[in-house]
């Protein structure tokens, strides 16, 4: 069961925003690293929808899974997105295998039509040419990642699939990355197009976090008051290198 934490409303930090380092920072600086920017050592990303292009229909895929009533109704519930994983788990095996198998159904036409996100090779050639660290977190299945590394040649290590449990918006995945790299999760970013996935993963486990809104559907009323808000919030990935730039000490 996630841990939920009392809301708070924290302003989203635009590219030319400045965040004041935290007590951690410091305990972490080496003599060269710049002492007026926090240090950033790696960066790791969500898959479907960041590192590429949206092509799971996911209000089709609940509706099939859930039927209509119960879509409408938990939607009402949660404004913030339907956690789909989480909710089937409670449901009998017969129906939970059903349910994974029309949830594979959908995965399985989003992967024919895989294709990267505009930015993503440039933000991950600039990262390597940097030296900082790069991971991934999905809620996929390890089938997808491998074929997403396959199909576009780029590596991340540690790729933590839906076979890591507990998987997002549960901090452990991000926790485990920062553990495996041997650094603190405030010198990491996860960025992510989910809100209640990627930055309250992020967030939970004190790491910077960035959310991708390409259509500015995050800028609805709904989502003005939940829990985690981002540091930052871009509309392309090709915004993030300027942001690392500009607010991070890049020192591997
Ligand atoms: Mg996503």
């Amino acid at each position: 069961m996630p841990i939920f934490f009392p809301a708070v409303s924290r302003p989203i930090f635009f590219l030319c925003s400045i965040r004041s380092p935290s007590p951690r920072f410091f305990s972490s600086m080496s003599n060269s690293v710049n002492p007026s920017k926090p240090r950033l050592r790696g960066v790791v990303f969500d898959m479907d929808g960041t590192l590429t292009v949206p092509v799971i229909d996911f209000p089709a895929m609940y509706r099939a899974v859930l039927g209509e009533d119960e879509y409408v109704s938990i939607r009402k519930q949660s404004p913030s997105g339907i956690d789909i994983l989480h909710h089937i788990e409670s449901w009998s095996p017969d129906r939970q295998r059903k349910a994974y198998q029309i949830i594979a159904d959908y995965e399985k036409q989003g992967l024919d039509r895989l294709q990267i996100m505009p930015g993503a090779s440039e933000l991950c050639g600039f990262l390597d040419a940097r030296s900082i660290r790069r991971g991934l977190i999905t809620r996929n299945v390890k089938d997808a990642v491998d074929l997403f590394h396959l199909r576009f040649g780029i590596t991340f290590a540690p790729a933590l699939s839906r076979e890591f449990r507990p998987y997002k918006p549960d901090p452990a995945p991000l926790l485990h990355i920062c553990s495996t790299w041997n650094i603190q999760p405030n010198e990491v970013m996860m960025i992510g197009d989910s809100l209640k996935d990627d930055v309250a993963c992020g967030k939970r486990a004190g790491a910077f976090t960035c959310l991708l809104d390409q259509t500015g559907r995050y800028n609805s009323p709904e989502y003005k008051h939940v829990e985690f808000q981002p540091d930052y919030k871009i509309t392309s990935l090709d915004e993030v290198v300027k942001l690392l730039e500009d607010d991070f000490d890049l020192a591997p």
